[in-house]
């Protein structure tokens, strides 16, 4: 059984997207997951297969209709599906690694991207939606966010990522971000590679890298050390 996700969205043309490239790309051919874009519009009212509406009470913009997205979600999706039933949103909960991991750890996701106002809530409340935020800031749609969601799960399942270690010392893994990175030429620039790095040394090694970790950490993001 592999990681399953299915999305919500009057744009399905943006998926998979940057998703059927790279690292996630190949995991979808290799089957380890799989991705289904859902036009909301197929539900749509009328001749013009309406989805939205003006706002009860006043104000600018639209809002997407509940019974609509709802049609849509309950076209696909079946009301005893295990999987957490997002709905993309600059009000959520902020995305994190953790999170991440356990969406990952889990059977999918089921993902509503919203446009212009937002959704009406009562389909936010009878559908149980999980609101999810990418950050502090407003996008002009859920789908990025829903992309954004996506690629952090699914480097994280079994098999997707080259060496499986790799999830595991990176940034945030350890509640730090990570260390700096070097590679070949040896010296560049007049810049030298920390000698620690070139003396096979596997204890000194790990240790530095802890310690810049920290250092890193500290200077940028204290806001993160103490919070796991
Ligand atoms: N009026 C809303 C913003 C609507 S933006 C408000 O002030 O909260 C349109 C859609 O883009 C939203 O419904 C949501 O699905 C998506 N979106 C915008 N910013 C987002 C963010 N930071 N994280 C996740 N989704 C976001």
């Amino acid at each position: 059984m592999s990681f399953r996700a299915d999305v919500f969205t009057l744009f399905p043309e943006m998926f998979p997207g940057s998703l059927g490239l790279s690292l996630a790309g190949e995991a979808m051919k290799r089957g380890l997951w799989s991705l289904a874009a859902h036009d909301i519009r197929d539900q749509g009212l009328g001749k013009h297969r309406a989805v939205d509406d003006t706002p009860a009470g006043g104000g600018p913009g639209m809002v997407l209709r509940a019974d609509v997205v709802a049609a849509s979600l309950d076209a696909h999706v079946a009301l005893d599906d295990p999987r957490p039933k997002l709905l993309m949103s600059p009000r959520g909960k902020p995305l994190t690694q953790r999170q991440a991991r356990d969406f990952a750890a889990g059977p999918g996701l089921v993902i509503l991207c919203g446009r212009f106002e937002g959704v009406d809530e009562r389909v936010i409340e009878a559908r149980a939606l999980q609101e999810v935020s990418i950050g502090d800031y407003v996008l002009s749609g859920g789908e990025l966010a829903a992309l954004v969601t996506l690629d952090a799960c699914v480097r994280l399942l079994p098999g997707v990522m080259g060496k499986d270690v790799s999830a595991h010392e990176e940034s945030f893994a350890e509640g730090l971000l990570e260390y700096p990175h070097y590679t070949r030429p040896r010296e560049w620039e007049g810049r030298a590679i920390p000698e620690v790095l070139l003396n096979g040394d596997h204890a000194k090694i790990a240790e530095w890298r802890r310690a810049e970790a920290e250092k890193l950490t500290k200077a940028r993001r204290p806001d993160l050390l103490g919070r796991l």
